[in-house]
């Protein structure tokens, strides 16, 4: 075990859009994979057929390739191996016909059984032992000596039945009273007493796999050293392990990640507490042609991928260090699969902005530029220059979260106002206000059009006049900007120019 090349692989099933909690686990694999120079694969676990979402898998592969954690193998790395790799393929409803020889396998060892109740004989049993007080009948190791399996038939009656192409399912015989043991490299020690898990079913009557065998095997067979999945995969940890042991395979070790919980802490975060709250928790847009469903994203909300990892990173582990701020190469190096809480973690959308102004800060000047002009160039804003842009942005870089921060209260840069702030006209323009404007843009007009003269020209007047600033100030940033926001209005100024700056002061003095 310790000398096997590290091989984890993230396992979703295709029922819908990927949840940012998977994409979490998604990650952790990734990290742990990387940190041990290992192999991180990607396997569609698609047997429940019912459950089947068109479009669900590229979403999948899609959501991995924008976060910059593509696998090594499997779906999604056809490009880099024939046919994803040596285990092709990869979507478990392609590898059916491989599962019936392990079923078989359990069965001649007598770990399995066949069991012939039909919907209506188990929906019976199940309505009875309601009115007995019992709603959460089970088929176990007590309840099937008294149902129709091969536990019960005669051999004759069970080769006839088989025969006769009779119905059937291959259902897991549990051990009675047993403690199935395994040690979780997050939660410790992890013990249960197979009275407390049922004969769940293995394979079903077309030749299906269910989840839990289809996993194991899949797991043995593609090499797998370490699962990591999510807590909600705990309850069916100790039936796998019991399969790795009736099969003679040396079990992969586990790691069961905490839940995301909603930001108050009270419950699994859902799709329907990002609706309410207003924050994505999917990765990207999604949009389901078939039931017209739709979810927002992280990309088309204006994340960076590199924010969006960085925080996901976050939620279950830190490095126990002051530092939040990390790459993808920096997690490889700084992840610690045996530091991951045992707790849920809470996700806190303020938090995740947070980082995407951290990571917005640390791109490079060409990559934000080029951000902000196809962000600009989206909402039909005019560019006069790169120089343009690039100045105008540094404006409201400040404090802008997202890209589009800096152009949502930006408009007046790129075109005179439309309109001009009611409430603030109502108060600061006055009767004398197209005076000031008059004056000032004489005084303008011979001044050097760059910020520290334009303020200090501004200033004289204002001191030769006898005014105060808020006489004054407000009127000039109204008839520039049509708002009193915003930064410097003389960084503005020298920003559009001479003439747009007149023209916008002309025009204030004749509409206001
Ligand atoms: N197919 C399971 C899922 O959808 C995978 C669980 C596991 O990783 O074993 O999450």
């Amino acid at each position: 075990m310790e000398n096997r090349r590290v091989r984890v692989r993230f396992a979703p099933s295709p029922t819908g859009p990927l949840h940012m909690g998977g994409v979490r686990t998604a990650l952790y694999n990734y990290l742990f994979a990387k940190q041990n120079g290992g192999d991180f694969l990607l396997r569609v676990e698609d047997t429940d057929q019912t459950r089947f979402v068109p479009g669900a898998e590229a979403y999948i592969v899609e959501a991995l390739a924008w976060c910059g954690f593509s696998p090594d193998e499997g779906i999604g790395a056809e490009d880099k191996l024939p046919g994803g790799g040596p285990h092709a393929p990869y979507r478990q409803s392609e590898r059916k016909p491989m599962y019936r020889a392990f079923a078989d396998q359990l069965l001649e060892a007598g770990h399995a059984y066949y069991a012939f109740d039909t919907p209506e004989d188990l929906d019976a049993v199940r309505e009875r032992a309601k009115q007995a007080g019992n709603p959460n009948w089970q088929y176990n190791s007590i309840t099937r000596t008294s149902m129709k399996n091969s536990l019960t038939l005669s051999e004759d009656e069970v080769q006839r039945r088989l025969d006769a192409g009779e119905a059937y399912v291959i259902r897991v015989k549990m051990p009675r009273n047993e403690e199935v043991k395994f040690e979780d490299r997050i939660r410790g020690w992890v013990s249960v007493n197979t009275l407390n898990l049922d004969d769940k079913v293995l394979l079903k009557g077309d030749g299906m796999p269910t989840y839990h065998l289809a996993n194991v095997v899949d797991d043995y067979s593609m090499e797998i050293t370490h699962v990591i999945r999510g807590e909600e995969w705990l309850p069916s940890a100790p039936l796998h392990v019991l399969l790795y042991r009736f099969f003679g395979w040396t079990q992969p070790e586990f790691a069961h990640l905490p839940l995301l919980l909603r930001p108050d802490g009270n419950g699994k975060l859902s799709k329907r507490d990002g609706d309410r709250l207003g924050f994505p928790v999917f990765p990207l847009n999604w949009n389901n042609q078939e039931t017209g469903e739709t979810a927002s994203g992280y990309r088309e909300r204006g994340f960076y991928p590199q924010a969006f990892v960085n925080m996901l990173a976050f939620l279950g582990w830190n490095p126990g260090t002051n530092q939040e701020i990390f790459s993808l190469e920096a997690l490889i190096e700084a992840f610690n699969l045996n530091k991951v809480n045992k707790a849920g973690a809470r996700f806190d959308f303020e938090k995740a902005k947070w980082f995407n102004q951290q990571h917005l800060r640390l791109l490079p000047e060409s990559e934000l530029l080029q951000a902000y002009i196809a962000e600009a160039s989206n909402r039909g804003l005019e560019i006069p220059s790169e120089d343009f842009a690039r100045r105008a942005m540094h404006l409201f870089m400040d404090r802008a979260e997202f890209i589009g921060d800096t152009l949502d209260p930006a408009d007046y840069l790129f075109a005179d106002p439309r309109s001009y702030d009611e409430a603030m006209v109502a108060k600061k323009w006055t009767a004398e206000a197209p005076t000031y404007l008059s004056d000032l843009d004489l005084l303008f007009a011979q001044t050097d059009y760059t910020e520290g003269p334009l303020e200090a020209c501004f200033k004289n007047y204002l001191a030769e006049k006898g005014f105060g600033f808020g006489q004054v100030g407000p009127v000039l940033r109204l008839a520039i900007a049509g708002t009193t926001q915003g930064p410097s209005i003389f960084t503005v100024m020298e920003l559009i120019g001479s003439e747009a700056s007149h023209r916008r002061i002309q025009t204030a003095i004749s509409t206001l």
